[in-house]
Protein backbone atom coordinates (compact mmCIF):
# COMPACT_ATOMS: atom_id res chain seq x y z
CA UNK A 1 0.00 0.00 0.00
CA UNK A 2 1.43 3.57 -0.91
CA UNK A 3 2.41 5.51 2.29
CA UNK A 4 1.59 9.33 1.72
CA UNK A 5 2.31 11.59 5.20
CA UNK A 6 0.41 15.43 4.32
CA UNK A 7 2.74 17.59 6.12
CA UNK A 8 0.51 20.92 6.78
CA UNK A 9 0.58 24.22 9.16
CA UNK A 10 -3.47 23.41 9.20
CA UNK A 11 -6.03 20.70 8.87
CA UNK A 12 -9.75 20.36 9.80
CA UNK A 13 -11.28 20.00 12.40
CA UNK A 14 -8.42 20.59 14.25
CA UNK A 15 -7.01 24.06 12.89
CA UNK A 16 -8.29 25.96 9.96
CA UNK A 17 -8.18 29.43 8.31
CA UNK A 18 -9.10 29.19 5.09
CA UNK A 19 -9.10 26.80 1.98
CA UNK A 20 -5.80 25.11 3.35
CA UNK A 21 -7.47 23.61 6.26
CA UNK A 22 -10.33 21.91 4.12
CA UNK A 23 -7.89 20.49 1.70
CA UNK A 24 -5.62 18.91 4.26
CA UNK A 25 -8.79 17.34 5.58
CA UNK A 26 -10.39 16.06 2.53
CA UNK A 27 -7.58 14.98 0.44
CA UNK A 28 -6.43 12.35 2.33
CA UNK A 29 -9.98 10.98 2.92
CA UNK A 30 -10.34 10.70 -0.36
CA UNK A 31 -7.03 9.17 -0.68
CA UNK A 32 -7.91 6.82 1.91
CA UNK A 33 -10.80 5.77 0.00
CA UNK A 34 -8.74 4.47 -3.12
CA UNK A 35 -6.73 2.23 -1.10
CA UNK A 36 -3.88 4.50 -0.26
CA UNK A 37 -2.44 5.08 3.62
CA UNK A 38 -2.37 8.84 3.51
CA UNK A 39 -1.63 10.26 7.05
CA UNK A 40 -1.41 13.88 8.61
CA UNK A 41 1.01 15.57 10.48
CA UNK A 42 0.13 18.99 12.04
CA UNK A 43 1.85 21.31 14.89
CA UNK A 44 -0.32 20.27 17.86
CA UNK A 45 -1.73 24.28 18.16
CA UNK A 46 -3.35 25.43 21.53
CA UNK A 47 -6.16 26.44 19.60
CA UNK A 48 -7.14 22.60 19.03
CA UNK A 49 -10.33 22.00 20.48
CA UNK A 50 -9.74 20.37 23.89
CA UNK A 51 -12.67 17.35 22.71
CA UNK A 52 -9.45 16.83 19.94
CA UNK A 53 -6.50 17.27 22.19
CA UNK A 54 -7.88 15.37 25.29
CA UNK A 55 -8.36 11.98 22.59
CA UNK A 56 -4.58 12.37 21.61
CA UNK A 57 -2.00 9.65 22.92
CA UNK A 58 1.21 10.26 23.62
CA UNK A 59 3.41 8.37 21.53
CA UNK A 60 7.32 9.60 22.16
CA UNK A 61 9.32 12.27 23.30
CA UNK A 62 12.42 13.05 21.16
CA UNK A 63 15.27 15.89 20.66
CA UNK A 64 14.94 18.42 17.60
CA UNK A 65 17.55 19.88 16.23
CA UNK A 66 16.89 23.77 15.42
CA UNK A 67 20.59 24.39 14.06
CA UNK A 68 22.57 24.71 17.23
CA UNK A 69 19.18 24.45 19.68
CA UNK A 70 18.16 21.31 21.10
CA UNK A 71 14.39 21.67 21.21
CA UNK A 72 11.87 19.48 23.05
CA UNK A 73 9.82 17.27 20.40
CA UNK A 74 6.69 15.39 21.43
CA UNK A 75 4.74 13.18 18.99
CA UNK A 76 1.20 12.83 19.78
CA UNK A 77 -1.77 10.55 17.76
CA UNK A 78 -4.89 10.53 17.38
CA UNK A 79 -6.95 8.27 14.85
CA UNK A 80 -10.35 10.31 13.54
CA UNK A 81 -12.73 9.20 11.27
CA UNK A 82 -10.40 6.50 9.72
CA UNK A 83 -7.55 9.09 9.14
CA UNK A 84 -4.18 8.88 11.73
CA UNK A 85 -3.16 11.90 12.73
CA UNK A 86 0.09 13.23 14.16
CA UNK A 87 0.70 16.18 15.98
CA UNK A 88 4.00 17.57 17.08
CA UNK A 89 3.98 19.08 20.40
CA UNK A 90 6.22 21.69 21.66
CA UNK A 91 4.63 24.57 23.79
CA UNK A 92 7.45 26.91 23.45
CA UNK A 93 6.50 27.23 19.50
CA UNK A 94 2.58 26.26 19.67
CA UNK A 95 0.81 27.03 22.24
CA UNK A 96 -0.34 30.36 21.31
CA UNK A 97 -3.50 31.58 20.83
CA UNK A 98 -3.85 31.42 16.66
CA UNK A 99 -2.13 30.08 13.99
CA UNK A 100 0.43 32.34 12.26
CA UNK A 101 1.56 35.87 12.56
CA UNK A 102 4.71 35.49 15.60
CA UNK A 103 7.36 37.28 15.80
CA UNK A 104 9.53 33.79 15.77
CA UNK A 105 7.69 32.25 12.69
CA UNK A 106 10.80 31.00 11.00
CA UNK A 107 12.15 29.56 13.84
CA UNK A 108 8.46 28.06 14.62
CA UNK A 109 8.18 26.75 11.20
CA UNK A 110 11.99 25.53 11.17
CA UNK A 111 11.64 23.71 13.97
CA UNK A 112 8.33 22.38 12.19
CA UNK A 113 9.85 21.09 9.37
CA UNK A 114 13.01 19.30 11.37
CA UNK A 115 10.65 18.15 13.84
CA UNK A 116 8.74 16.21 11.39
CA UNK A 117 11.52 14.71 9.44
CA UNK A 118 13.11 13.55 13.12
CA UNK A 119 9.59 11.98 14.31
CA UNK A 120 9.12 9.54 11.14
CA UNK A 121 11.30 7.01 12.21
CA UNK A 122 8.33 7.22 15.44
CA UNK A 123 5.07 6.93 13.73
CA UNK A 124 4.86 2.78 12.99
CA UNK A 125 4.65 3.90 9.52
CA UNK A 126 7.73 4.67 6.79
CA UNK A 127 6.22 7.00 3.95
CA UNK A 128 6.73 6.66 0.83
CA UNK A 129 6.05 10.08 -0.20
CA UNK A 130 6.17 13.32 2.52
CA UNK A 131 3.45 15.67 0.65
CA UNK A 132 4.13 18.88 1.67
CA UNK A 133 2.16 22.34 1.70
CA UNK A 134 2.96 26.13 1.55
CA UNK A 135 5.81 27.15 2.97
CA UNK A 136 5.93 26.50 6.39
CA UNK A 137 6.54 22.86 5.02
CA UNK A 138 8.77 24.53 2.41
CA UNK A 139 12.01 23.31 4.39
CA UNK A 140 11.22 19.97 4.56
CA UNK A 141 12.69 18.57 0.86
CA UNK A 142 15.55 21.09 1.22
CA UNK A 143 16.26 19.45 5.17
CA UNK A 144 15.67 15.80 3.81
CA UNK A 145 18.14 16.20 1.39
CA UNK A 146 20.70 18.36 3.47
CA UNK A 147 20.76 16.47 6.57
CA UNK A 148 18.78 12.97 5.94
CA UNK A 149 19.68 11.56 3.10
CA UNK A 150 22.76 9.51 3.99
CA UNK A 151 20.84 7.82 6.28
CA UNK A 152 19.14 4.87 5.33
CA UNK A 153 15.89 4.94 6.55
CA UNK A 154 15.29 8.56 4.42
CA UNK A 155 17.12 6.89 1.33
CA UNK A 156 13.89 6.15 -0.60
CA UNK A 157 11.22 8.93 0.75
CA UNK A 158 9.94 11.55 -1.78
CA UNK A 159 8.91 14.53 -1.69
CA UNK A 160 5.63 16.79 -3.32
CA UNK A 161 5.11 20.23 -2.43
CA UNK A 162 1.86 21.88 -3.01
CA UNK A 163 1.68 25.71 -3.36
CA UNK A 164 -1.77 26.63 -2.24
CA UNK A 165 -0.69 30.42 -2.19
CA UNK A 166 2.27 31.75 -4.07
CA UNK A 167 1.69 35.13 -2.29
CA UNK A 168 2.52 34.01 1.32
CA UNK A 169 6.08 32.83 1.27
CA UNK A 170 7.97 32.85 4.51
CA UNK A 171 10.96 35.31 3.80
CA UNK A 172 13.76 36.02 6.02
CA UNK A 173 16.27 37.69 6.93
CA UNK A 174 19.24 35.58 5.64
CA UNK A 175 20.82 35.53 9.22
CA UNK A 176 18.24 32.22 9.68
CA UNK A 177 20.10 30.21 7.31
CA UNK A 178 23.11 29.43 9.89
CA UNK A 179 21.14 30.57 13.04
CA UNK A 180 17.81 28.33 12.52
CA UNK A 181 18.46 26.02 9.42
CA UNK A 182 21.64 24.92 10.29
CA UNK A 183 22.94 25.52 6.62
CA UNK A 184 26.03 26.78 5.58
CA UNK A 185 26.54 28.88 2.36
CA UNK A 186 26.28 26.48 -0.42
CA UNK A 187 22.47 26.64 -0.30
CA UNK A 188 22.78 30.55 -0.97
CA UNK A 189 22.37 31.43 -4.43
CA UNK A 190 19.63 32.08 -7.39
CA UNK A 191 19.59 28.02 -7.49
CA UNK A 192 19.66 27.78 -3.68
CA UNK A 193 17.41 29.44 -0.92
CA UNK A 194 18.12 32.39 -1.49
CA UNK A 195 15.71 35.40 -2.70
CA UNK A 196 16.78 39.32 -3.39
CA UNK A 197 19.00 38.60 -0.43
CA UNK A 198 17.10 36.57 1.74
CA UNK A 199 15.87 33.30 2.92
CA UNK A 200 12.62 32.35 0.92
CA UNK A 201 10.82 28.95 2.45
CA UNK A 202 8.95 28.78 -0.74
CA UNK A 203 11.61 28.70 -3.13
CA UNK A 204 13.33 25.85 -0.70
CA UNK A 205 9.97 23.84 -1.61
CA UNK A 206 9.94 24.64 -5.07
CA UNK A 207 13.99 23.87 -5.44
CA UNK A 208 14.25 20.86 -3.18
CA UNK A 209 10.93 18.73 -3.71
CA UNK A 210 10.88 15.75 -6.58
CA UNK A 211 7.79 17.36 -7.68
CA UNK A 212 5.81 20.81 -7.63
CA UNK A 213 1.91 20.85 -7.74
CA UNK A 214 -0.67 23.55 -7.11
CA UNK A 215 -4.40 24.25 -6.97
CA UNK A 216 -5.74 24.54 -10.24
CA UNK A 217 -4.57 24.27 -13.91
CA UNK A 218 -5.25 27.84 -14.77
CA UNK A 219 -2.90 28.83 -11.67
CA UNK A 220 -0.37 26.88 -12.60
CA UNK A 221 0.08 28.68 -15.99
CA UNK A 222 -0.57 32.09 -14.19
CA UNK A 223 2.09 32.08 -11.55
CA UNK A 224 5.17 31.59 -14.27
CA UNK A 225 4.23 35.03 -15.73
CA UNK A 226 5.47 38.18 -14.01
CA UNK A 227 1.86 39.82 -12.80
CA UNK A 228 0.61 36.67 -11.01
CA UNK A 229 4.50 34.90 -10.14
CA UNK A 230 4.87 37.05 -7.00
CA UNK A 231 8.73 37.50 -7.89
CA UNK A 232 8.96 33.72 -8.40
CA UNK A 233 7.97 33.47 -11.80
CA UNK A 234 11.60 33.06 -12.95
CA UNK A 235 12.21 29.88 -10.84
CA UNK A 236 8.67 28.22 -11.86
CA UNK A 237 9.66 29.19 -15.06
CA UNK A 238 13.01 27.60 -14.42
CA UNK A 239 11.24 24.12 -12.87
CA UNK A 240 8.34 24.20 -14.68
CA UNK A 241 9.32 20.08 -15.84
CA UNK A 242 8.08 19.43 -12.41
CA UNK A 243 5.08 21.75 -11.79
CA UNK A 244 1.64 20.10 -12.42
CA UNK A 245 -1.94 21.97 -11.65
CA UNK A 246 -4.49 19.94 -10.03
CA UNK A 247 -7.28 21.02 -9.38
CA UNK A 248 -8.85 20.84 -5.26
CA UNK A 249 -11.84 19.02 -5.05
CA UNK A 250 -14.30 19.75 -1.32
CA UNK A 251 -15.71 16.76 0.60
CA UNK A 252 -19.29 16.21 -0.86
CA UNK A 253 -20.12 14.37 2.31
CA UNK A 254 -19.39 17.88 4.69
CA UNK A 255 -20.75 20.06 2.71
CA UNK A 256 -24.10 18.49 2.05
CA UNK A 257 -27.21 20.41 2.29
CA UNK A 258 -28.83 16.90 2.44
CA UNK A 259 -27.31 15.95 5.71
CA UNK A 260 -25.88 19.55 6.93
CA UNK A 261 -26.27 20.01 10.81
CA UNK A 262 -25.64 23.52 10.52
CA UNK A 263 -28.01 24.52 7.89
CA UNK A 264 -31.98 25.44 9.31
CA UNK A 265 -33.52 23.43 6.53
CA UNK A 266 -31.91 20.51 4.87
CA UNK A 267 -32.85 20.57 1.04
CA UNK A 268 -31.93 18.81 -1.86
CA UNK A 269 -33.36 20.29 -5.22
CA UNK A 270 -35.95 22.68 -3.73
CA UNK A 271 -35.35 25.74 -4.35
CA UNK A 272 -38.50 26.53 -1.76
CA UNK A 273 -36.80 24.58 1.15
CA UNK A 274 -33.59 26.98 -0.11
CA UNK A 275 -35.87 30.21 0.44
CA UNK A 276 -36.99 28.59 3.64
CA UNK A 277 -33.00 28.89 4.64
CA UNK A 278 -32.87 32.21 3.77
CA UNK A 279 -36.02 33.55 5.61
CA UNK A 280 -34.46 31.94 8.36
CA UNK A 281 -30.78 34.13 8.01
CA UNK A 282 -32.92 36.52 7.37
CA UNK A 283 -33.97 36.52 11.02
CA UNK A 284 -31.54 35.35 12.39
CA UNK A 285 -29.67 38.39 11.59
CA UNK A 286 -32.07 40.82 11.62
CA UNK A 287 -32.61 41.42 8.02
CA UNK A 288 -36.00 42.37 6.80
CA UNK A 289 -37.77 39.09 6.01
CA UNK A 290 -38.81 39.39 2.45
CA UNK A 291 -38.15 37.95 -1.21
CA UNK A 292 -34.71 40.07 -2.23
CA UNK A 293 -31.73 38.03 -3.49
CA UNK A 294 -29.29 37.66 -0.91
CA UNK A 295 -25.52 38.21 -2.00
CA UNK A 296 -23.06 36.79 0.44
CA UNK A 297 -19.10 36.42 0.85
CA UNK A 298 -17.57 34.01 3.57
CA UNK A 299 -14.33 34.70 2.99
CA UNK A 300 -10.42 36.39 4.52
CA UNK A 301 -10.69 39.92 4.35
CA UNK A 302 -7.80 40.77 1.92
CA UNK A 303 -6.72 42.43 -1.07
CA UNK A 304 -6.93 38.68 -2.96
CA UNK A 305 -10.67 38.17 -2.63
CA UNK A 306 -11.42 41.42 -4.30
CA UNK A 307 -12.61 43.36 -1.26
CA UNK A 308 -11.70 46.79 -3.13
CA UNK A 309 -13.66 45.91 -5.83
CA UNK A 310 -16.73 45.46 -3.37
CA UNK A 311 -16.05 48.67 -1.64
CA UNK A 312 -15.63 50.57 -4.44
CA UNK A 313 -19.52 49.85 -5.96
CA UNK A 314 -20.98 49.04 -2.41
CA UNK A 315 -22.86 52.34 -1.87
CA UNK A 316 -24.29 51.84 -5.65
CA UNK A 317 -24.55 48.00 -5.28
CA UNK A 318 -26.80 48.82 -1.95
CA UNK A 319 -29.14 50.97 -3.37
CA UNK A 320 -30.62 48.14 -5.83
CA UNK A 321 -33.08 45.58 -4.20
CA UNK A 322 -30.60 43.21 -2.59
CA UNK A 323 -29.43 42.48 0.68
CA UNK A 324 -25.56 41.86 1.54
CA UNK A 325 -24.22 39.47 4.28
CA UNK A 326 -20.37 39.34 4.29
CA UNK A 327 -18.31 37.43 6.97
CA UNK A 328 -14.77 37.43 7.02
CA UNK A 329 -11.77 38.00 9.71
CA UNK A 330 -8.44 39.65 7.62
CA UNK A 331 -7.22 43.11 7.28
CA UNK A 332 -8.14 46.17 9.64
CA UNK A 333 -8.94 48.54 6.80
CA UNK A 334 -11.00 46.18 5.24
CA UNK A 335 -13.00 45.34 8.65
CA UNK A 336 -13.69 48.96 9.13
CA UNK A 337 -14.96 49.84 5.66
CA UNK A 338 -17.63 47.23 6.11
CA UNK A 339 -18.70 47.46 9.37
CA UNK A 340 -19.18 51.49 8.82
CA UNK A 341 -20.96 50.62 5.60
CA UNK A 342 -23.77 47.80 7.12
CA UNK A 343 -23.72 50.24 10.00
CA UNK A 344 -25.14 52.71 7.50
CA UNK A 345 -27.26 50.23 6.08
CA UNK A 346 -28.69 48.09 8.77
CA UNK A 347 -31.58 46.83 6.63
CA UNK A 348 -29.21 45.92 3.94
CA UNK A 349 -26.45 44.69 5.05
CA UNK A 350 -24.76 42.85 8.40
CA UNK A 351 -20.93 42.12 8.53
CA UNK A 352 -20.06 39.90 11.00
CA UNK A 353 -15.73 39.82 11.79
CA UNK A 354 -14.92 36.19 12.93
CA UNK A 355 -14.50 32.84 11.71
CA UNK A 356 -17.52 30.73 12.70
CA UNK A 357 -18.10 27.65 10.57
CA UNK A 358 -21.82 27.18 11.71
CA UNK A 359 -22.39 30.70 10.54
CA UNK A 360 -20.63 30.42 7.00
CA UNK A 361 -22.44 26.84 6.49
CA UNK A 362 -26.45 28.79 7.51
CA UNK A 363 -25.10 32.12 4.69
CA UNK A 364 -24.00 29.18 1.77
CA UNK A 365 -27.39 27.72 2.54
CA UNK A 366 -29.43 31.15 3.11
CA UNK A 367 -27.88 33.01 0.40
CA UNK A 368 -28.81 33.25 -3.77
CA UNK A 369 -25.84 34.56 -5.43
CA UNK A 370 -22.08 34.23 -3.79
CA UNK A 371 -19.36 37.15 -4.86
CA UNK A 372 -15.87 35.80 -5.24
CA UNK A 373 -14.34 38.81 -6.77
CA UNK A 374 -10.84 37.98 -6.50
CA UNK A 375 -7.68 39.55 -7.58
CA UNK A 376 -5.91 35.87 -8.38
CA UNK A 377 -7.36 32.84 -6.74
CA UNK A 378 -5.36 29.37 -6.60
CA UNK A 379 -8.15 27.27 -6.38
CA UNK A 380 -10.75 28.93 -4.37
CA UNK A 381 -13.08 26.69 -2.65
CA UNK A 382 -15.97 29.16 -1.35
CA UNK A 383 -17.24 29.06 -5.11
CA UNK A 384 -17.05 25.09 -4.91
CA UNK A 385 -18.58 25.45 -1.28
CA UNK A 386 -21.46 27.82 -2.96
CA UNK A 387 -22.37 25.87 -6.03
CA UNK A 388 -22.81 22.67 -3.72
CA UNK A 389 -26.02 24.99 -1.63
CA UNK A 390 -27.39 26.01 -4.75
CA UNK A 391 -25.82 29.84 -4.26
CA UNK A 392 -24.41 30.97 -7.94
CA UNK A 393 -20.95 32.00 -7.92
CA UNK A 394 -20.26 35.66 -9.11
CA UNK A 395 -16.52 35.62 -10.16
CA UNK A 396 -13.64 37.55 -11.79
CA UNK A 397 -11.85 34.49 -14.50
CA UNK A 398 -8.72 33.89 -12.57
CA UNK A 399 -6.93 30.98 -11.06
CA UNK A 400 -9.30 28.12 -10.14
CA UNK A 401 -12.56 30.30 -10.59
CA UNK A 402 -11.95 30.42 -14.03
CA UNK A 403 -11.37 26.56 -14.08
CA UNK A 404 -15.30 26.07 -11.90
CA UNK A 405 -17.03 28.68 -12.79
CA UNK A 406 -18.79 28.58 -16.54
CA UNK A 407 -20.43 32.09 -17.18
CA UNK A 408 -24.34 31.45 -17.71
CA UNK A 409 -24.46 31.37 -21.89
CA UNK A 410 -27.92 32.01 -22.87
CA UNK A 411 -27.58 30.58 -26.11
CA UNK A 412 -26.43 26.59 -25.14
CA UNK A 413 -28.09 27.33 -21.28
CA UNK A 414 -24.35 26.31 -20.39
CA UNK A 415 -23.12 27.83 -17.26
CA UNK A 416 -22.81 27.54 -13.22
CA UNK A 417 -23.06 31.28 -12.58
CA UNK A 418 -21.17 34.41 -13.65
CA UNK A 419 -18.18 35.78 -14.42
CA UNK A 420 -16.43 38.82 -15.59
CA UNK A 421 -12.70 39.00 -17.00
CA UNK A 422 -11.06 42.60 -15.88
CA UNK A 423 -10.24 43.26 -12.55
CA UNK A 424 -12.94 46.66 -12.37
CA UNK A 425 -15.49 47.37 -9.88
CA UNK A 426 -17.83 48.55 -12.64
CA UNK A 427 -17.67 45.01 -14.60
CA UNK A 428 -18.26 43.50 -11.24
CA UNK A 429 -21.46 45.15 -10.54
CA UNK A 430 -22.58 45.32 -14.39
CA UNK A 431 -22.56 41.06 -13.63
CA UNK A 432 -24.32 41.20 -10.36
CA UNK A 433 -27.13 42.89 -12.13
CA UNK A 434 -27.18 40.65 -14.82
CA UNK A 435 -27.85 37.90 -12.12
CA UNK A 436 -30.07 40.20 -10.57
CA UNK A 437 -31.99 40.39 -13.72
CA UNK A 438 -32.36 36.65 -13.87
CA UNK A 439 -33.44 36.44 -10.11
CA UNK A 440 -36.18 39.09 -10.89
CA UNK A 441 -37.14 39.01 -14.37
CA UNK A 442 -36.44 35.69 -15.47
CA UNK A 443 -37.49 32.64 -13.09
CA UNK A 444 -37.15 29.86 -15.35
CA UNK A 445 -33.96 30.63 -16.35
CA UNK A 446 -32.76 31.27 -12.52
CA UNK A 447 -34.30 27.67 -11.70
CA UNK A 448 -32.11 26.02 -14.56
CA UNK A 449 -29.00 28.06 -13.51
CA UNK A 450 -29.67 26.69 -9.96
CA UNK A 451 -30.21 23.05 -11.10
CA UNK A 452 -27.04 23.56 -13.12
CA UNK A 453 -25.19 24.51 -9.87
CA UNK A 454 -26.34 21.55 -8.00
CA UNK A 455 -25.13 19.67 -10.97
CA UNK A 456 -21.97 20.61 -10.44
CA UNK A 457 -19.20 17.62 -9.51
CA UNK A 458 -16.19 19.38 -7.93
CA UNK A 459 -15.72 16.27 -5.66
CA UNK A 460 -12.08 14.87 -5.13
CA UNK A 461 -12.63 11.53 -7.27
CA UNK A 462 -10.81 12.99 -10.18
CA UNK A 463 -8.35 15.11 -8.34
CA UNK A 464 -7.67 12.64 -6.15
CA UNK A 465 -6.63 9.95 -8.93
CA UNK A 466 -4.53 12.54 -10.46
CA UNK A 467 -2.08 12.69 -7.30
CA UNK A 468 -2.00 8.97 -7.47
CA UNK A 469 -0.65 8.91 -10.56
CA UNK A 470 1.57 11.41 -9.52
CA UNK A 471 2.61 9.67 -6.44
CA UNK A 472 3.41 6.09 -8.55
CA UNK A 473 5.26 8.09 -11.35
CA UNK A 474 7.87 9.24 -8.71
CA UNK A 475 7.82 6.07 -7.20
CA UNK A 476 8.52 4.47 -10.61
CA UNK A 477 10.78 6.43 -11.06
CA UNK A 478 13.22 5.68 -8.37
CA UNK A 479 12.75 2.07 -9.19
CA UNK A 480 14.20 2.44 -12.66
CA UNK A 481 16.57 4.90 -11.73
CA UNK A 482 14.81 7.30 -14.12
CA UNK A 483 13.37 10.64 -12.12
CA UNK A 484 12.54 12.66 -15.07
CA UNK A 485 12.27 15.84 -12.59
CA UNK A 486 14.97 19.05 -13.91
CA UNK A 487 16.45 18.71 -10.19
CA UNK A 488 19.66 18.23 -11.21
CA UNK A 489 21.60 20.97 -9.57
CA UNK A 490 20.04 19.88 -6.54
CA UNK A 491 22.00 16.89 -5.67
CA UNK A 492 25.29 18.59 -6.30
CA UNK A 493 24.02 20.85 -3.34
CA UNK A 494 24.25 18.28 -0.57
CA UNK A 495 25.47 19.97 2.97
P1 LIG B 1 -8.59 30.80 1.03
O1 LIG B 1 -8.00 29.47 1.27
O2 LIG B 1 -7.80 31.66 0.10
O3 LIG B 1 -8.92 31.52 2.29
P2 LIG B 1 -10.81 29.33 -0.14
O4 LIG B 1 -12.02 29.78 -0.87
O5 LIG B 1 -9.96 28.32 -0.81
O6 LIG B 1 -9.99 30.62 0.27
O7 LIG B 1 -11.25 28.67 1.25
C1 LIG B 1 -11.85 29.42 2.26
C2 LIG B 1 -12.47 28.47 3.26
O8 LIG B 1 -12.52 29.10 4.52
C3 LIG B 1 -13.89 28.11 2.89
O9 LIG B 1 -14.18 26.84 3.46
C4 LIG B 1 -14.67 29.22 3.59
O10 LIG B 1 -16.01 28.86 3.82
C5 LIG B 1 -13.91 29.32 4.88
N1 LIG B 1 -13.96 30.61 5.58
C6 LIG B 1 -13.34 31.76 5.22
N2 LIG B 1 -13.59 32.72 6.13
C7 LIG B 1 -14.39 32.18 7.06
C8 LIG B 1 -15.00 32.67 8.26
N3 LIG B 1 -14.80 33.92 8.68
N4 LIG B 1 -15.76 31.82 8.99
C9 LIG B 1 -15.94 30.54 8.58
N5 LIG B 1 -15.41 30.03 7.47
C10 LIG B 1 -14.64 30.82 6.71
Amino acid sequence: MLKVLFIASECTPFAKTGGLGDVVESLPIALRERKIDARVIIPKYNNIPAEYKKEMIHKRTFTVPVAWRQEYGGLEVLKHEGITYYFLDNEKYFKRDGLYGYFDEAERFAYFCRGVLECLPYLDFKPDILHCHDWHTGLIPLFLKAFYQEQPFYQNIKTVFTIHNLKYQGVFPMEILGDLLGLDDSYRGDEGIEFYGKVNCMKAGIVYADKVTTVSETYAEEIKTVYFGENLDGILRKQEGKLQGILNGIDCQKYNPETDPHIYVKYRHSLVKKDENKVKLQEDLHLPVKDVPVLAMVSRLTRQKGLDLLLHILEELLTLDVQLVVLGTGEHNYEQALREAAERHPQKMKAYFMFNEALAHKIYAGSDLYLMPSLFEPCGLSQLIALRYGALPIVRETGGLKDTIISYNEQTGVGNGFSFTNFNAHDFLHTIKRALDFYHNRKPLWNKLFKNALKANFSWTSSAQKYIKLYEDLLTGQKEGNISTNTGFRLFKKG
